[in-house]
């Protein structure tokens, strides 16, 4: 056991080039060798892959893995090769000829690693093949795929556990990102006969920087972001379709390379879209949460969201896009809500059952919440998810202050308002009566006569929205369920209208996050030679497209920052840098030793 780990470590260095695991990697990878099955929960980017992968090169049998996505293996085969690892993908993207070799490698037990989509096992063929030949392991990415209450919920994955009892029932690895307890529990009961072993790995991305804005001109805030991070690879989330578009024009009109990608869009352009994405550097992609899973590039610089996300879950998910290979990535929210609104309504409207609409809800409120916190950003999302931590000092929070005041009167003020006029109209109007504003609708209503009309004058518009979402936030005032924007004043609101607790407010910042980024990133290439480094850039980009792989699979970012900064001179030396194992040093090595001597 123990010597099994120290070889496992002397392939993690030869093999894939990392000098250390991951926080979490190595316990996994001990308790795969003893033959465990386990449910791996890590947060993306962490690394789970080379969980099984390691494992997988060392045994004897076949690791079967399945995956959801076809874009998804074929990147991971193309990363496994270059390392030198025997893997295949089987999958109806292949020509014949292509799954023809990937059989014969099965059947005369050369692979190590194949993967396959789970509509693929239900073939009969493809059972008898695997069953002929052995599986010693059946590993499960995006295991969350086997649960309704997931977000990516994929029928075919419940013929699993089947699949494992047809197979000889093999070891089971099944991993995910998603973190929730319930999605959690049901994907344990669905793929596992007995319990697995449970690893729940620290959901922190350090990495990461947060910030959340309220919208005021979206367009504006997002291109002034995405230009901050010129040259860089980004996403920006939209909540639709139409939103793609429009995005990637704005930009595009500003002279980024931007692209847009939805599920609306046909499936020979959208797949053009996601591969220059994949392949190039700086493009940004405007995208629906279609371009999800799908996306297995480390090196993306910035996630923003033109829109509100539709859950907190979704919106740790879709961050996580960014900075997979650990050097800072930058990202930024923008809420409003007329987002919440819509957002609220796509639960209500989607035809699910109740007690699943109200776990929607409540994961959208805690979003909410999150937007509108008085204090650090990541304290809030990580103890979302059973997690304790510091103030971070990389979020918006931490990084400008939230300024605080008590705001117990303007509450008040905002629900008296709500509570004169019946519980029964949305922001807008409360903040014209509050104003005192005689709109048409003021006077229809007679709501000029209220006591409330002209109560909040000194305050403009926007504060008083500020207030509304942030008393939602805290759970004072609460949406009507049908999505229409009636706020009512919850039993805690109630409290503090009668002057039973105090309200601390936040003053609105706006807009200060965007300064700090460029000493950050002027951090990351300080010790890099900056002109070195486009030229490893440049030989990189030569050998991938040689390759037709990816640049990333050449080298990471990482590896070539490191290359620029203590400029080996021999392969030795090569060989020490971060990401470069035998297979690579073999293949690659004497190109980059050439343009680090060039002068
Ligand atoms: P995910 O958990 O999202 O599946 P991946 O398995 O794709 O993440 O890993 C994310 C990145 O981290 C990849 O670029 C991978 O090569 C890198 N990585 C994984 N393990 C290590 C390690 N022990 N040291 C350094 N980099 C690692
Ligand atoms: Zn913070």
């Amino acid at each position: 056991m123990t010597t099994d780990l120290g070889e496992a470590r002397r392939l993690l260095a030869s093999v894939f080039g990392f000098a250390a695991f991951r926080p979490g990697q190595e316990e996994i990878v001990a308790a795969v060798l003893a033959g465990e099955n386990l449910l791996a929960i890590m947060p993306t980017g962490s690394g789970k892959s080379l969980c099984y992968q390691l494992p997988a090169i060392m045994g004897r049998g076949l690791s079967l893995v399945i995956s959801p996505l076809i874009a998804l293996m074929r990147d991971q085969v193309h990363q496994l090769r270059a390392l030198g690892i025997e893997a295949a993908s089987l999958n109806s993207g292949n020509d014949s000829g292509t799954n023809r070799d990937t059989i014969a490698g099965v059947t005369d037990r050369r692979l190590r690693l194949l993967y396959a989509a789970p509509e693929r096992l239900a073939q009969k063929e493809t059972l008898a093949l695997l069953r002929g030949a052995g599986v010693a392991r059946l590993v499960i990415d995006e295991a969350h795929c086997v649960s309704q209450w997931g977000h990516d919920f994929r029928p075919e994955y419940l013929g699993l556990a089947r699949l494992a009892e047809d197979l000889g029932r093999p070891q089971i690895l099944a991993f995910t990102a998603t973190a929730d307890a319930t999605t959690r529990a049901d994907v344990a009961a669905k793929l596992f006969g007995a319990p697995p072993l449970v690893f729940l790995h620290g959901f922190d991305r350090p990495n990461l920087r947060l910030a959340m804005q309220p919208k005021r001109n979206a367009g504006r805030q997002i291109e002034r972001f995405v230009k901050d991070h010129q040259g860089a690879s980004g996403i920006v989330y939209c909540a639709t379709r139409r939103r793609t578009e429009e995005v990637a024009g704005l930009l595009a009109g500003e002279g980024h390379r931007a692209l847009p990608y939805h599920a609306g869009m046909e499936a020979d352009a959208r797949r053009r879209n996601q591969d220059v994405f994949q392949r190039e550097d700086g493009v940004v992609m405007a995208a629906t949460i279609a371009f999800g899973m799908g996306i297995d590039k480390p090196d993306v610089r910035f996630v923003a969201h033109a829109d509100l996300p539709g859950t907190i879950e979704s919106y740790y998910q879709e961050i996580g896009r960014a900075g997979r290979d650990g050097l800072p990535a930058d990202t930024l929210t923008l809420y409003g809500l007329a987002d919440i609104r819509f957002r609220r309504m796509q639960i209500d409207t989607r035809g699910a059952p109740d007690e699943h609409k109200r776990v929607e809800h409540r994961r959208l409120d805690a979003l909410v919440a999150l937007c509108e916190a008085p204090r650090c950003r990541r304290q809030i999302l990580l103890h979302y998810f059973g997690e304790t931590s510091d103030a971070c000092g990389n979020c918006d929070l931490c990084l400008d202050g939230a300024e605080l005041y008590d705001g117990t009167v303007e509450a008040q003020k905002a629900m008296s308002a709500i509570l004169r006029t019946g519980e029964r109209f949305g922001t807008v109007h409360l903040v014209h009566l509050l104003r005192g504003e005689e709109t048409e609708k003021i006077t229809r209503y007679g709501h000029a006569r209220l006591p409330t009309f002209g109560v909040g004058r000194e305050r403009d518009a926007e504060t008083w929205r500020a207030t509304f979402r942030q008393l939602y936030a805290a759970g004072l005032i609460a949406l009507d369920d049908g999505g229409i924007g009636c706020w009512h004043v919850t039993p805690s609101g109630r409290d503090v209208l009668r002057g039973r607790g105090r309200v601390s407010l936040r003053i609105a910042t706006m807009a200060k996050t965007v300064k700090r980024k460029r000493t950050r990133e002027a951090a990351v290439t300080h010790s890099a030679d900056a002109d070195l480094l486009a030229r490893l850039k440049a030989l990189r980009h030569a050998l991938a497209k040689a390759a037709n792989v990816p640049a990333y699979v050449v080298f990471p970012d990482r590896t070539l920052e490191e290359m620029a900064a203590r400029r080996p001179t021999t392969l030795e030396g090569l060989a020490e840098i971060h990401g470069v194992g035998r297979a690579k040093l073999a293949r690659w090595g004497a190109a980059f030793l050439a343009a680090l001597s060039e002068e």
